[in-house]
């Protein structure tokens, strides 16, 4: 007999905490299974914007977390310092390990519960509910099924039939440098970048992006000397992925939020706001009863304007038009300041 819930979230991580505190701290009955052990890592830069923590902020009041804060920008363009910037609202700078473990606290705090298991498949009934079967065997029905498992969703394979293409990004902890952060660009790495981080206790180095291999990040990273940086607490370098292919679930009650939507910033690759945010949206479809497409109608339009944006920027000609730009910093200055 299969245990029946409201919502089944698949994944723990911030799109699916946001979303499940959110239900439970409304009286929904809903149940998040992620098949890691909490705290778990999560290879991430871990960049909150202001538009990230601001809506944590709104979305999770009683959340506290440690975090660095870094307002300091260098731009850079094949190897060159295109100019430096100081943000009006610092990023924060969080350890993703601690990060997710409090969001998931929050949840349970509230009455959420953990399972930790492994998504195997979903079947629609004829009743119209959702019938979910882990990986153990187990078997849950619901009205809801939220896809929350990270850039490598089972739940999305299932809709859509296949995996999409990620984009792979490599990093690595070092000794903490400079508290600043750099992005640098360059017309050899396709649509992505190289980026230094500070964090916490040390600082990310790391490079990736669209169709970009393995063996190309390591160049990237080689000639940025990442070998003659000093590991942290024996930290090797590893890959994760992005996706930044968004999918519109035409399942009306079968959700994908966060990475396994493909809900980042398809330029910058910014995934904590849009987790956050479509864990929100998630929660206001089923407390509405209207469907995930209205409900996240802003994300959507926002989506298909950064294919524009994104194929624009990353040419030649934007390229160069960011050299030209950066003999005005304060232009540079607002056009993150606006994305951020
Ligand atoms: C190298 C790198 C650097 C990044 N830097 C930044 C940054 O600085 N700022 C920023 O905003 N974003 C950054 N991102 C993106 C950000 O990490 C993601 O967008 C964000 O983690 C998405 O959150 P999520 O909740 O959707 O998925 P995740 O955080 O990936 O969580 C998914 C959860 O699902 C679980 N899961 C997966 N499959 C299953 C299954 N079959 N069954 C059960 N559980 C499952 C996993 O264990 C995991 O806990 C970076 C990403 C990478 C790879």
């Amino acid at each position: 007999m299969a245990k029946a819930i409201d919502v089944v979230i698949i994944g723990a991580g911030p799109a699916g905490s946001v979303c499940g505190y959110l239900l439970r701290k409304s009286g929904v009955n809903c149940v998040i299974v992620d098949y890691a052990t909490f705290p778990r890592e999560k290879i991430c830069g871990g960049g909150l914007t202001p538009k990230a923590y601001e809506l944590l902020q709104d979305v999770m009041p009683e959340l506290q977390y440690d975090y660095q804060s870094v307002n300091h920008f260098k731009l850079m363009l094949d190897g060159e310092t295109l100019c430096e910037v100081d943000l009006a609202k610092a990023l924060r700078m969080v350890r993703r390990k601690d990060f997710d473990n409090r969001l998931l606290q929050q949840f349970l705090a509230v009455g959420g519960e953990i399972l930790k298991d492994s998504f195997s498949h979903f079947e629609k009934q004829k009743d119209g509910k959702i019938e979910v079967s882990l990986k153990s065997g187990k078997r849950m029905t619901c009205d809801y099924l939220i896809g929350a498992d990270g850039a490598n969703s089972q739940v999305r394979k299932q809709l859509i039939g296949h995996h999409l293409i990620n984009t792979l990004w490599m990093e690595q902890y070092v000794a903490k440098g400079a508290n600043e952060f750099i992005f640098e660009f360059s017309r050899h790495y396709k649509t992505g970048y190289y980026y230094s981080f500070p964090n916490i206790d040390w600082d990310i180095v790391g490079a990736g992006g669209a169709y970009a291999s393995s063996s190309e990040i390591r160049s990237i990273l080689k000639q940025k000397k990442i070998r003659e940086m000093v590991p942290v607490n024996d930290s090797v370098l590893r890959g994760a992925f992005i996706s930044v292919d968004t999918v519109k679930s035409g399942e009306n009650h079968v959700i994908l939020i966060g990475d396994a939507g493909g809900f980042a910033n398809k330029l910058t690759y910014e995934g904590l706001y849009y987790a956050i945010a479509t864990g929100r949206n998630a929660y206001n479809a089923i407390i509405e009863g209207v469907d995930f497409i209205t409900a996240n109608h802003e994300i959507f339009r926002k989506k298909r304007k950064e294919v524009f944006i994104t194929r624009f920027f990353y040419s030649r000609l934007g390229l160069w038009l960011m050299k030209v730009g950066a003999h005005y910093p304060k232009l540079i200055k607002k056009a993150f300041e606006m994305n951020y």
